[in-house]
């Protein structure tokens, strides 16, 4: 008598989307089944490289962990947000721009995936389950997903109230509504790469690097050239974390993911052109950076709705977007938050218009911020002359945006 039946979300997508979701859905009172098709948890394998989480972000994620310290054990301070000249011939740098009151901490992805995902119960989440379809009933008041269960090849159904599409920038639950959207090649790739140089601290590169980037360890460097740039910046551990965006034709995509398999001759040629461009220190870094890969970089105009029914776009797949403002998984953690505040205060009985209120905080924000990295990337790239500064401080809701 009286126990009113727990509304249930499927999350698609066990990423930093998915996962803080899963938090913030948990949090609002909803069951949760989260669908990830890659086979275990990838804290286990190590994927990944850096990124930056701003302070709004920071108390969201803290506020779901058991212990919020760990976030700042496993971070480290970005306080200097830095955009310094190279001169490719004398291959010399000049400060351009240096803020000294930058808030946010450098991360590895896979420590953050990690402390999102152990304070979770791990009966939640599903594992090699690849999202293949589904079908909304027709009051929208119910959805039914197909699954694959990649080990046996048997399709499932699960039953839910609410479907999550927390399945990275190339969605396929986001094609079903927007069949003929088309990512936006942003002209540009990035090779990317994490040097490990623990038991390692005082050879002749990582003494040359602290030399030339003497503020390691608290400052994220922005090294712009003659239409190219790179990004650096030391993550805990013992680690240096760098990208280098190149100019170049749209390549091909042969599986559905943003990193391309490179050969060993796509390596030389970046070690090559790495020393033509960068001081010898930096390109020295890049070329004994183990495993470095490729991204193609992408985003989107803003979508016009990230909802429709009972279903709801979350994190890339809502707003793909270039990472010049370090803000991808920013934003997915505040999606997450948003979400699970206005389905929380609307309560199971209005879903309609919690996902409303949603789409209201975030359409607006995530879409500025989007423009915005888009302008930072042209200028640094030298695709366009200029539009907007150069430094982070300048984003859209850089000290904070709506929650709910
Ligand atoms: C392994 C990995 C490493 C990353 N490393 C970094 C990094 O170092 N720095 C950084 O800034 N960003 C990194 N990112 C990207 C970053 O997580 C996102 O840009 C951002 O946080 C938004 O996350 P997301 O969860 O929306 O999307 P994504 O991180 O792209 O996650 C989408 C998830 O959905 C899953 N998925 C997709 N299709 C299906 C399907 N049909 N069925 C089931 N599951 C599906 C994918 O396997 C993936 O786990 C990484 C992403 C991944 C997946």
């Amino acid at each position: 008598m009286g126990k009113i039946k727990k509304m249930k979300a499927i999350i698609v997508g066990g990423s930093i989307a998915g996962v803080s979701c899963a938090h913030s859905l948990t949090l609002a009172g909803w069951d949760v089944l989260v669908l990830e098709k890659s086979s275990e948890p990838p804290a286990r394998s190590p994927t990944g490289a850096g990124l930056g989480l701003d302070p709004q972000a920071r108390t969201i994620i803290k506020s779901w962990l058991p212990h919020p310290h760990l976030l700042d054990e496993t971070t480290l301070p970005l306080s200097i947000d830095q955009n310094q000249g190279t001169d490719s011939e004398k291959k010399v740098t000049r400060v351009l721009t240096r803020d000294e009151s930058f808030d946010f901490r450098a991360a590895y992805w896979s420590d953050i995936h990690g402390l999102l995902f152990n304070a979770l119960d791990p009966t939640m989440f599903l594992w090699g389950h690849k999202f293949l379809s589904f079908t909304m009933s027709q009051d929208e008041s119910t959805v039914k997903v197909e699954t694959l269960v990649m080990e046996t090849q048997e399709t499932i159904e699960i039953h839910g109230d609410l479907l999550v599409a927390a399945d990275g920038c190339l969605s396929s639950i986001r094609k079903t509504f927007l069949p003929n959207l088309k990512l936006r090649y942003s002209g540009y790739c990035a090779w990317r790469g994490v040097f490990d140089f623990s038991g390692d601290e005082n050879s002749e590169t990582v003494s040359g690097i602290k030399r030339e980037y003497p503020d390691l360890g608290k400052c994220v460097y922005f090294d712009l050239a003659r239409d190219t740039h790179s990004v650096f910046y030391e993550l805990s551990n013992k680690k240096l974390n760098w990208i280098w965006y190149v100019n170049q034709p749209e390549p091909e995509l042969k599986s559905n993911s943003v990193t391309l398999k490179v050969s060993q001759e796509m390596i030389n040629k970046m070690h090559q052109e790495a020393d033509t461009i960068w001081i010898p220190e930096l390109a020295r870094l890049m070329k004994e950076t183990k495993e470095p890969f490729l991204n193609v970089i992408y985003d989107c105009d803003p979508l016009e709705r990230i909802f429709w029914g009972n279903v709801v776009l979350v994190g890339d797949a809502a707003h793909p977007t270039t990472p010049h403002g370090l803000r991808s998984t920013n934003m997915s953690v505040l999606d997450a938050e948003v979400l699970g505040k206005c389905l929380g205060e609307c309560g199971p009985e209005n879903l309609n218009l919690g996902l409303e209120e949603y789409q209201r905080i975030r359409l607006r924000v995530v879409s500025e911020q989007v423009l915005y990295a888009r302008c930072l990337g042209r200028i640094k790239q030298g695709l366009d002359r200029d539009g907007v500064g150069l430094e982070q401080k300048h984003m859209p809701f850089f000290s904070g945006a709506p929650l709910v």
